[in-house]
This record gives C-alpha cells, sequence and structure tokens, in this order.
C-alpha cells in the first residue's frame, strides 16, 4: 500500500512542473522553420522576454542549451583570454560559473560568502576599492543560489559599484529566480542576466536566455572569445531567421515558450507572479519556523530579506533529511529536492539537507499539500517537530503584501494567437 497514487509533484527546482498548456502547444508536427508561423511567433518572443526582465533599452539572445549554455555565451561575448573577474559566490552556482569562466581562461577572484549568506555589497565596495587599475572587468553574482537557497540584493550590489565609481560590468545569474523574484534588469543596472526555460520559465530545459545592455555590447566588440555558434550579434538583428539560432530552431520549446509567456506576461501578470511566489515562500518558512519550535527542523537562511522565493533549503539532523525526503516520495507523492553540493566538510553527503521548491508553475494546494505530506512524514517517522505548521502555513499565505513597487516598463500586448489552432477552435 502506498498512499502515492494519483498525481505527483515533482518540487525539484528545476525542471519544475511543465503547464499541461505548454506540453500541449508543444505537442504538434514539426513546422516549417523557412516561412510561415513559427517565423512569426519568433518575432512576438522578444518583446515578451524583455518585459520577462524588466528591460526596454537591453537585448536578448536564445541560446540552444542550459543554464551553463547562458554562462557560456555571456563569457564568449564579453572576454579575453586573461581578463579578470570579481566573482561573488553564495552557494554552489557561483562557483559552476567560476569554473565556466576559468575553462576560457579567465581569471576569478572569488569572494565566497559561504553556504547560507547573500552577498554583502560592503565587502564588494571594499574589494572593489582596493581595485585602482579598475582589472576587474565585471562583477559577476548569483541572484538565487539554487542550493543554498540564498537571495542577493542586487540594486544593493550595484549601488556598491556605482558608490566606488568602478566601471565593471555587472553579470547576474537569474537562471533560479528569473519570472519568480522581482528583477528589473534596466532600473537595477544589470549588464547580463542569463536564465534558462526549465525553472520559472516553465518549459522543458533547452532554452537559455541572455539579456546584455547596450554597455555590455559595447565592452564585448572585441572579445576574442567569441566564437560563431556563441556570438549574440547575429542572434539579436539576424539578416534572416536562421540567424536567430544559428542554426535550426529549437521549434517545439518556442511553442512551448509562447504558451508559458502568455500564461505569465499576459494572464497572471508578472508583479503578481512574483507575489505568488513571496506568498507561498512565506507558507514554506512559516510552516518550517514552526517544525523548528520542536526539533532540529531549521530553514538554511536566516534573515528572511535573504531568502529565495522559488525554493527553500532546509536543514534537518542527518539522516533524518534523507528519511523525510524518501517518506515523501515513496508515500506522499512528493519529490523534494536533495541538499545540492549543501554537505559540510567532513559531513555524510546531504542527508541533513533538502529543498521543497515553491517555482513556476506552482500553487496554493501544491504548496500546502506539500508542506502536508511532510508534516505527516515528521511525523510517521517519529523525527522531534514542533506542531501548528499547517496552520502557520496557511496564515502565511493568505496575509497579502505590501504591493511590490510598480514599474512595469512595457505596454501589455495582445497575445498571439496561433492560426494552426485558430482555425481549429
Ligand atoms: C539550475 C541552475 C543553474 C544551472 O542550470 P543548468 O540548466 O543545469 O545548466 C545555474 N545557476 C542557477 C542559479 C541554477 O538554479
Amino acid at each position: 500500500m502506498s498512499l502515492r497514487h494519483g498525481r505527483t509533484y515533482h518540487a525539484i527546482p528545476g525542471p519544475s512542473v511543465v503547464p499541461d498548456r505548454v506540453l500541449q502547444a508543444m505537442h504538434r508536427a514539426a513546422p516549417n522553420i523557412y516561412e510561415g508561423a513559427l517565423l512569426e511567433m519568433t518575432e512576438t518572443l522578444i518583446p515578451d522576454l524583455k518585459r520577462l526582465a524588466q528591460t526596454e533599452t537591453g537585448h536578448v539572445a536564445i541560446y540552444i542549451g542550459n543554464g551553463h549554455a547562458g554562462w557560456e555565451a555571456s563569457n564568449a561575448n564579453l572576454f579575453n583570454r586573461g581578463d579578470r573577474v570579481l566573482l561573488l559566490a553564495t552557494g554552489r552556482f557561483g562557483h559552476g560559473w567560476a569554473a565556466s569562466l576559468q575553462g576560457m581562461g579567465v581569471e576569478v577572484d572569488m569572494v565566497d560568502f559561504g553556504r547560507h549568506s547573500p552577498a554583502d555589497p560592503a565587502v564588494l565596495a571594499e574589494r572593489l576599492a582596493t581595485d585602482r587599475g579598475h582589472a576587474y572587468r565585471a562583477v559577476v553574482c548569483t541572484h538565487v543560489d539554487t542550493a543554498s537557497t540564498a537571495r542577493s540584493d542586487i540594486p544593493a550590489l550595484r549601488a556598491a559599484l556605482d558608490a566606488t565609481g568602478h566601471p565593471a560590468l555587472l553579470m547576474v545569474d537569474g537562471i533560479a529566480s528569473v519570472g519568480c523574484d522581482e528583477m528589473r534588469m534596466d532600473a537595477w543596472g544589470v549588464d547580463v542576466l542569463v536564465a534558462a526555460s526549465q525553472k520559472g520559465v516553465m518549459v522543458p530545459p533547452g532554452l537559455a536566455f541572455v539579456w546584455f545592455s547596450e554597455k555590455a555590447r559595447a565592452a564585448g566588440r572585441d572579445a576574442t572569445l567569441r566564437t560563431p555558434y556563441w556570438n549574440w550579434e547575429p542572434r539579436i538583428a539576424p539578416e534572416f531567421y536562421y540567424q536567430y539560432f544559428c542554426g535550426t530552431a529549437p521549434t517545439h520549446h518556442l511553442f512551448g515558450l509562447r504558451e508559458a509567456l502568455d500564461m505569465l506576461i499576459h494572464e497572471e501578470g508578472l508583479e503578481a507572479a512574483w507575489e505568488r511566489h513571496a506568498r507561498l515562500a512565506r507558507a514554506v518558512w512559516a510552516a518550517a519556523e514552526a517544525w523548528g519550535r520542536g526539533g532540529a527542523m531549521a530553514l538554511n537562511v536566516a534573515e528572511p530579506a535573504a531568502r529565495a522565493h522559488a525554493v527553500t533549503a532546509l536543514r534537518l539532523d542527518a539522516p533524518d533529511g534523507t528519511r523525510l525526503r524518501k517518506w515523501c516520495d515513496e508515500q506522499g507523492g512528493v519529490t523534494l529536492g536533495i541538499g545540492l553540493g549543501m554537505a559540510e566538510p567532513g559531513e555524510a553527503a546531504w542527508h541533513g539537507f533538502f529543498r521543497l521548491a515553491h517555482m513556476g508553475h506552482v500553487n496554493a494546494h501544491m504548496t500546502l499539500g506539500a508542506l502536508a505530506v511532510m508534516d505527516a512524514g515528521l511525523k510517521v517517522l517519529d523525527i522531534p517537530h514542533g506542531h501548528g505548521a499547517l496552520d502557520a502555513a496557511s496564515a502565511a499565505l493568505t496575509t497579502p503584501l505590501a504591493k511590490v513597487s510598480s514599474a512595469t516598463a512595457h505596454p501589455p500586448q495582445p497575445a498571439w494567437v496561433d492560426p494552426g489552432l485558430a482555425t481549429t477552435a
């Protein structure tokens, strides 16, 4: 007997839940890549992708690839071998971007803020002040680290750059945050922003997005690491369709992306989606705090303002983290994320950590359901915990936030209508 029969929920932070509508939009015969609906539809993606990043003056290039491809694309378009960058690591993924840069011959000076904290703008300001010759070509950071679930304050990091008058570009990994956490590329002074399709964008893995400012474009004009495939120039101003993707388009992913952007931008609205994620996150935090009052459960990031809204990392004594995760999967139909790269030195792998994602196509019943399954698991496995977690979660979920600042840059656009579907409707 298992209680998992029914629709299971993979509450892992990517690939996130793909909406049925996105799957249905992808379920079609291969389209013509030389003329017709695909070409027209692709044009409509560009303004919506800019809206997703809240940029009017920036550009966006789409690559066939995952988040690693997005990192590599941005590196290739900006740097030469031997260039220097300052990288702020806040968990696992800053180390990944650093490896990508180093593998391409870029010198990385890393400031590691550990596994529980966001990047500290004061530390950035200190480091920049020592760089009198302006050797750093870029400050590279992760908005939301998906392993630690720490969220850095991007406007505060930009303010540190501005206060020291340092001309470095600000490069941000938004792979786990775009579509979930507030992101305003222009208003926040972000020069390069990287995302991928399989997290807040609700499309299967396979697309990487790189947004870049005019400043970044100019800074990279003579980049010697740039190779034909990664070159972002033809992708933002293609003379013919084939150049958008330097070859065959990711046809079905593009139809899926069109549907996902309709849902996120034209139907729900980006700011409403940010608030939904914030409220789901608060529900998870409230439950975890209640559990923690009678046991070892603890939020990995102590400071609420520094916690991601798309995923929450939780600590529980090893091996209880893994025991609970297994029970939720085998008996509750909820797959929690492993504690990626989060074992302390000398500690058994990830058995004291796990993650609950609330990223993308996730609503109240999914998050409350996952929390209720976890609550049942704690009880049945006899893991000490405080009570009242579900009451606390539902109270947090139903409390509105103070309105997120609204500075929507782009006027609404009519959604693209699939001509194939329109005729059969
Ligand atoms: C998932 C993720 C990545 C890596 O993306 P892949 O698609 O697995 O290459 C990088 N950075 C962050 C913050 C992520 O969440």
